[in-house]
């Protein structure tokens, strides 16, 4: 039971109650035991919180984020609305980390994340996804043009400059953005489709957005047909040498 004190805090009790009877069997009191269990509420609690929450930057984590997705498309299913999925991954993190020591490299990405959740509207979700990834969902869009503009937001969020320290550092981030209905209709397809155009943004020359275009997904398959075709090749010692002559 959940009871009140008189000064309106909650305290949660475990309430047991035996019925005390006489020698004939008649009822003729009640014993009752009120334990107050509001440390293992809390602690119940925190293991939520835990299991959904990324322990670094507090934020949401893959669960949450995928949970919140799923009810996300739901919604967008039923009003005829779009949903969009931003994939975010800061560039050239690994040189920073190497030069300036992981514990500096985990305030910036607290940093980054502390930010984050300002460029999003009410209803929208960001997740830490580990690393250097954060994952951002926003629902309830009219036109791709919406996703684009949120985009462009963050890329300009990210590029802020960072003061650590008394140092000033400057991160650039790269985006891949899934777009429902048209880059897929469930959530890990249109998170996996955000991720390949989140590639093509670090192979433009990062510090900026992608949409996901369906060929990717077959460029991104026959490259990994053609390494695996050559891994098995090397095995199978099928490879044959040849000599061409060059002539000037
Ligand atoms: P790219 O532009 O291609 O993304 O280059 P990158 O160097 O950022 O490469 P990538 O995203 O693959 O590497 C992410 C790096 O983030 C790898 C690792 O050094 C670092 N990293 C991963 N998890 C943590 C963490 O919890 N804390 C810190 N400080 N660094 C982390
Ligand atoms: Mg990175």
């Amino acid at each position: 039971k959940r009871y009140l004190r008189k000064d309106g805090s909650a305290v949660w009790i475990n309430l047991t109650v035996s019925l005390v009877r006489d020698c004939a069997g008649a009822p003729k009191y009640f014993i009752s035991v009120s334990e107050d269990i509001s440390e293992r509420k809390q602690a119940e609690a925190k293991l939520v919180h835990l299991a959904n929450h990324d322990a670094l930057t507090n934020l949401p984590n893959r669960n949450l984020l995928l949970d919140r997705l799923d009810q996300a498309l739901v919604h967008a299913h039923r009003d005829g609305r779009g949903v969009a999925v931003l994939s975010l991954d800061i560039d050239r993190f690994k040189n920073l980390n190497e030069s300036l020591g992981y514990g500096m490299g985990d305030r910036m990405i607290v940093s980054i994340a502390a930010r984050l959740p300002g460029v999003l509207r009410e209803g929208g979700t960001v997740a830490r996804f580990g690393g250097d990834e954060f994952v951002m969902v926003l629902p309830d869009l009219g036109e791709v043009e919406d996703a684009a503009a949120v985009a462009h937001k963050v890329l300009g969020v990210v590029s802020e400059p960072l003061l650590i320290d008394g140092h000033e550092l400057c991160l650039t981030a790269s985006i891949g953005i899934g777009f429902y209905p048209k880059d897929g209709e469930d959530g890990p397809t249109l998170l996996r489709n955000a991720d390949t155009a989140m590639y093509r943004a670090k192979d433009a020359g990062r510090n900026v957005f992608q949409f996901y275009a369906r060929e990717m997904n077959a460029r991104a398959l026959d490259r990994l047909k053609l390494e695996n075709h050559l891994r098995r090749a090397l095995e199978r010692g099928e490879f044959v040498l040849h000599y061409q002559p060059q002539v000037d």
